[in-house]
């Protein structure tokens, strides 16, 4: 990002953190390095990293996954064909260097996969780079072509002085795509957009000299591997997913594992910030302990009793119990199934499926609770029959 939509400068915010992040030694940073495997528990993970000098073996007490997102760059509106047609990315770039500024420019927001879902950020970075463009050229015309504009908060400022500076909005539904056409023939060369106005209930044809599309933010090639590697979930659009959207917004259901930024979902900086700190904190609280206490109530294996079944291993919520070779299941055949305590969330729902009966949940066991229901009847014996 170039500028923000409040005028801050975010490159330099960027390069005061480098520095301070690079100047810091108790941070190493590994550039160009892929994340290779990664195993443990909140307190005791360890990685292994593929750098450019090899790999490279880490222990770690939390993991924070910020993997970002990318632009979405598919071909919709022609885009890749015509050097006209461009993202907002690639627009603020442009503005940003103050070069090759259209005299005309229709923006289109909505763009492929943002006609599933909403990408939140592309309407704030639309407004943005058209106040900009006003900013720097003030006769240059600016129509924005859009199903709903979302901009949240404080941020329905920059639609307002948008619409004061003169820049156009024109509604389209999906009913009325807009349509772009551009190369020789009947366009003659020019950029040409076909747009339904729904106020004129007609047609409208504009000729810009630049055609910005909203792309919407999307997840970062490889998130499906690194969602798998760690065992966490991610939702029906590739971005990761929090254990409880308000009391556990930056965790995972995982312990120990914290997110931030656009890999949560499409987010503009100053939202971005604020995750990135909370997860912080959030690690931290881990971090400064010298030791973890794990809870009471933690599944545990008879393995005298596992056929190895694999029952428990695909039914936990939480991925926690493992088929473990180094131990000998029932009858002594290799291989029974081993829950780790600290990371064990006491559910019970692997002790409820398990066919073997060989999991009780401590202090939930199976003989307790029969003693329990025995007690709670022989208090209040219940009478089959009598009068109500
Ligand atoms: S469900 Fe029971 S028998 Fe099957 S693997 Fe798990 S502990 Fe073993
Ligand atoms: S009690 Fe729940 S969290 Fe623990 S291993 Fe069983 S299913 Fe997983």
């Amino acid at each position: 990002m170039h500028f923000a939509h409040d005028g801050r400068d975010p490159q330099a915010v960027l390069r005061q953190l480098v520095g301070r992040v690079q100047a810091n030694p108790n941070i190493n940073v590994y550039l160009e390095s892929e994340l290779a495997e990664t195993g443990g528990f909140v307190g005791n993970f360890s990685s292994t990293l593929n750098t450019p000098d090899g790999p490279r073996s880490l222990r770690h007490g939390v993991v924070i996954v910020a993997t970002g997102a990318r632009e979405y760059r598919g071909a919709d509106y022609g885009f890749g064909s015509d050097p006209r047609i461009v993202t907002q990315q690639q627009f603020e770039r442009r503005l940003a260097a103050a070069e090759a500024l259209p005299d005309t420019v229709v923006m289109i927001q909505c763009v492929g996969p943002a006609e599933q879902y909403c990408s939140r950020i592309c309407c704030t970075a639309a407004l943005k780079n058209a106040l900009k463009l006003k900013e720097l050229r003030p006769e240059a015309q600016v129509m924005v072509l859009y199903k709903d504009i979302r901009v949240y908060g404080f941020k329905e400022r920059l639609y307002t002085e948008a619409r004061r500076r003169g820049v156009l909005f024109i509604r389209y539904d999906d009913a009325h795509p807009p349509r772009l056409a551009h190369g020789f023939g009947d366009t003659d060369g020019r950029l040409t957009v076909h747009a339904w106005d729904p106020a004129l209930r007609r047609e409208i044809v504009l000729t810009p000299d630049l055609v910005a599309l909203s792309m919407p933010a999307i997840p970062p090639a490889g998130v499906g591997r690194l969602a798998s590697m760690l065992r966490v979930p991610v939702d029906a659009n590739g971005f990761f997913l929090e254990a409880h959207v308000k009391l556990r917004p930056v965790d995972f259901a995982a312990e120990g594992m914290f997110m931030a930024g656009m890999a949560h979902y499409p987010k503009l900086l100053d939202e971005a910030i604020v995750q990135a700190k909370a997860a912080a904190s959030r690690a931290a609280t881990i971090l400064a302990r010298k030791t973890l206490p794990v809870g009471g109530r933690v599944a545990v294996v008879d393995p005298t009793l596992c056929t190895a079944c694999l029952t428990c291993v695909r039914i936990c919520p939480y991925h926690v119990p493992q088929i473990r070779p180094d131990h000998a299941g029932a009858g002594g055949i290799i291989g029974a199934a081993y829950i780790e305590p600290a990371v064990c969330q006491g559910c019970g729902i692997c002790a409820s499926e398990c066919p073997a009966r060989a999991i009780q949940v401590q202090n939930y066991t199976d003989d307790q609770m029969i003693a329990k229901v025995d007690a709670l009847f022989e208090a209040a014996p219940i009478q089959i029959g009598g009068p109500l």
